[in-house]
């Protein structure tokens, strides 16, 4: 058995010199260096800006995105959406552990991975067969391949396997948003507009701006049903509905919303492109704009928030932010409305 590179750079098949990130192709070789670990896959989770992607470019055909999905997967060894460069994370059953494999995992443990799927080495043999291509979730067989610097966490016992998915798939954003407004705290407490807030991402941060102690929270949903289910839930102090594509429909509803100001923290949950000037005209000067979606242009963030001359923080939503899975189980444990929410997602993306 050789040693692999910790963070998986033997597995690049082409161009050679990058991360398996940046690689076009990965080499998905079940036999596992003896510092990496083969999970056996039981399903995908697609990461929403990429479903939507596939979802419209085949117009919702889904033997057409169940085809475009195994052909990317064949072609490149991992799930790495060409359009939106996103990818997602899986769920499945340890079935080998190399001899120098640190992540501390034992063979038939149920675990899901926490690095995205755009760097995870993937091969799957079921054609795709039991998934309809009309969900996120991708049920399936298959391996995956963890290297040294991968991270995975134990499936908990209760909360059923499709839940704990779609809370790790987006368990970076409460992280981050708890990390940012109680930094803030220490000045003054904040104003948080959550843009997708009855999303996954986004019904997580509201609970994290919360837990922060956010002076207000506000959720910022795209219609009439989402506001609904958010008041139902009592999981935003105040909701407004608006179309965070529209900037300035958008910050008109936020600034009217938390009294003629700006939010101090926006955060953008949102899985369609074109949000980034809405969130930097949301956010008052100063304050700090948190661009958790993977559809989010970095030239127009920057360019946009040069051009409004807008003095504002702007961050990219790392998805790896130390006990993030922790602390996003924890809050779905603690609020049943916001167990509720995400039950009644996955359910209806099944
Ligand atoms: P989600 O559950 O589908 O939530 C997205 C929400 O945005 C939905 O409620 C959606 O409403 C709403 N929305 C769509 N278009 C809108 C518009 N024009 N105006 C206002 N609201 C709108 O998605 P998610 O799983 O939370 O993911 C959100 C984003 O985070 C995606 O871009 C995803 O790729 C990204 N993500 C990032 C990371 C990371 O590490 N940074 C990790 C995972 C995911 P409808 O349901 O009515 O369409």
């Amino acid at each position: 058995m050789s040693t692999g590179s910790p963070v998986g750079s033997h597995r690049v098949v082409s161009p050679t010199g990058v991360l398996p990130q940046a690689a076009d192709k990965l080499d998905s070789n079940p036999e596992i260096a003896e510092n990496e670990v083969r999970i056996r896959v039981e399903r995908l989770n697609l990461d929403a800006a990429s479903y939507r992607q596939l979802h419209t470019a085949h117009s919702g055909d889904g033997a057409a995105i169940r085809a475009d999905v195994l052909d990317v997967i064949e072609r490149r060894g991992k799930m790495h959406n060409r359009a939106t460069g996103s990818g997602g994370m899986l769920i499945g059953t340890v079935d080998a552990v190399g001899d120098r494999s640190p992540l501390g995992l034992k063979a038939g443990q149920k675990v899901a991975t926490l690095v995205s799927l755009t760097l995870t080495p993937l091969h799957i043999d079921d054609g795709l067969r039991h998934w309809d291509g009309l969900s996120e979730q991708v049920p399936t067989s298959g391996h995956a391949i963890l290297f040294a610097r991968s991270i995975a966490a134990i499936l908990p016992d209760d909360l059923p396997e499709q839940v704990a998915l779609a809370v790790f798939d987006v368990c970076g954003a409460p992280a981050l948003v708890r990390r940012v407004v109680a930094r803030r705290a220490a000045h003054a407490r904040s104003t948080v507009a959550v843009l997708g807030a009855a999303g996954k991402s986004g019904s997580l941060s509201l609970a994290a701006a919360r837990d922060a102690r956010a002076a207000t929270v506000l959720g910022v949903v795209r219609d009439d049903a989402e506001a609904a289910l958010l008041r139902a839930g009592g999981l935003a102090d105040r909701i407004a509905v608006a179309d965070a594509t529209d900037p300035l429909g958008l910050a008109e509803t936020v600034s009217d919303a938390l009294g003629g100001r700006g939010a101090d923290v926006t955060v953008v949950c949102v899985d369609v492109p074109g949000c980034e000037h809405g969130a930097i005209l949301s956010t008052s000067t100063g304050g700090t704009v948190v661009f958790f979606s993977m559809a989010t242009s970095f030239p127009a963030a920057a360019l946009g928030a040069e051009g409004l001359a807008a003095d504002v923080e702007m961050l990219i939503g790392n998805g790896y932010v130390p006990g993030h899975a922790d602390y996003a189980l924890h809050l779905v444990a603690a609020d049943p409305a916001l167990r509720e929410l995400f039950e009644s997602r996955v359910e209806g993306e099944r």
